[in-house]
């Protein structure tokens, strides 16, 4: 770990810093505190950053990128920093959003949407919708930490992507701040609107037609190559622009893009309403096999979503002081256990569902056991 920094590069750093401090209304920290902080993520990955910004508005991050744009410094935009594979650590000035870009803007509960500032985390937006019965539907597993920002910079999914998809599937639009520090602004556009952005001399314009020309170029290759797995969520979103619609939202390659295009200032988000009922279905089994068999013929079923728990986790769960008072609904010793979620408009609708497994279950000698739960409160 190297703490002092060199002579030459101290002095654009403080410069960096000076200029910083002297153009935006958020925070700046070059102090080693700070950047010790800033070192790390929910990854293995250790690098210091140059400094650490804390933008309060689009201004600021426009101007951030501007200044280290001159100074050919690098910087990083970083939301709950849970990022399991070193993204949000690197040598470069880190903007997070989290501290002060956190505002909901506008919540449209007649057309589904919710326009958002990036650093709200996803647990916080869903408690502020909670009046609407809609939600985000993204939901990592670290939604309480997690932020809206980086969910479209990871394009993440958590247990129910099986009904919503990826966050690629819930962002309509955005407002984004380029390397160029200019503010652009992404949705769906087609035809004359299109057409009109292709030719902007600007670095907006040259975006447009660049993806439109790599995309007519291979898009027969993108999409015979481009894995078919539905949580593929490497590699920017290609597969998604189709050069024979004349349509293209650039929300799509920004989704997944893990902050290397621009930073998104805020979003536009299609919100989904919440379950009517919900029940469980957990499958019992001692052999690890038959559980992924379990699985296929549970996804034909529609389920809202289904969660392997292995040996290990189950081992340690029963070990622990406060999981094992948790873990009645277990019956026997299994090695392992799908949990199965299924949705419906009444009780009736769910238990018949969930009855439908159980029979398929059985039909096909898969389970030995299941406990079935419908009430809310032992479900969350
Ligand atoms: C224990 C654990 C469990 C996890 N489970 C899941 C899971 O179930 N599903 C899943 O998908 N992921 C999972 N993750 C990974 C991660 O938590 C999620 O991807 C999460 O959504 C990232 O959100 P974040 O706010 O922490 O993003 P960050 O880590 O802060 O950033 C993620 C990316 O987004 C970029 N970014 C952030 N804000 C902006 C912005 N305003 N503009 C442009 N780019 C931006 C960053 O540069 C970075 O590349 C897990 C991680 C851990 C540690």
């Amino acid at each position: 770990m190297t703490l002092a920094r060199k002579k030459t590069s101290d002095d654009i750093y403080s410069y960096l810093e000076h200029e910083l401090k002297n153009s935006i209304q958020g925070e700046v920290n070059f102090d080693e505190v700070y950047r010790q902080m800033y070192s790390t993520d929910g990854s293995i990955y250790k690098m210091t950053p140059i400094g650490v910004t804390l933008p309060k508005n689009p201004d600021d991050v426009s101007a951030i990128i501007d200044i280290c744009n001159k100074n050919n410094t690098a910087v990083l935009p970083r939301g709950g920093g849970t990022s399991l594979s070193g993204q949000t650590v690197n040598s470069a000035v880190v903007m997070d959003f989290s501290k002060y870009m956190n505002n909901v803007l506008e919540i449209n509960p007649e057309e589904n949407y919710v326009i958002t500032e990036p650093g709200i985390t996803i647990d916080n937006l869903n408690q502020r919708l909670k009046h609407t019965n809609l939600h985000f539907t993204p939901d990592p597993s670290t939604k309480s930490r997690a932020n809206v920002g980086g969910a479209m910079g990871n394009n993440s999914c958590g247990t129910h992507s099986v009904i919503y998809g990826k966050t690629v599937d819930q962002v309509k639009e955005m407002e984004v701040i380029l390397s160029d520090s200019s503010k652009a602004y992404f949705e769906e556009i087609s035809g004359k609107a299109l057409e009109d952005k292709i030719s902007l001399n600007n670095l907006e314009g040259k975006i447009y037609r660049d993806v439109m020309s790599m995309s007519s170029k291979y898009y027969d290759e993108i999409k015979s190559k481009y894995s078919k797995v539905n949580r593929r969520v490497g590699g920017y979103n290609l597969d998604l622009v189709n050069p024979n619609t004349n349509k293209l939202n650039l929300v799509n390659i920004m989704v997944g893009s893990e902050g290397t295009l621009a930073a998104v200032t805020k979003a536009k988000l299609n919100l989904e309403p919440l379950p009517k009922y919900v029940g469980l279905a957990i499958l019992h089994f001692t052999d690890l096999i038959e559980s992924m068999e379990a699985t296929v013929a549970t996804l034909e079923e529609g389920p809202a979503a289904v969660e392997h728990i292995g040996k290990m986790i189950i081992t340690q769960a029963k070990q622990s002081l406060g999981f094992s008072r948790n873990l009645d609904f277990l019956q026997g010793e299994p090695t392992d256990i799908l949990v199965v979620e299924m949705n419906g408009t009444s009780e009736r609708q769910v238990r018949d569902k969930i009855q439908k497994l159980e029979d398929k279950m059985k039909r096909l000698n898969l389970s030995y056991a299941i406990t079935k739960l419908f009430d809310s409160s032992k479900i969350s």
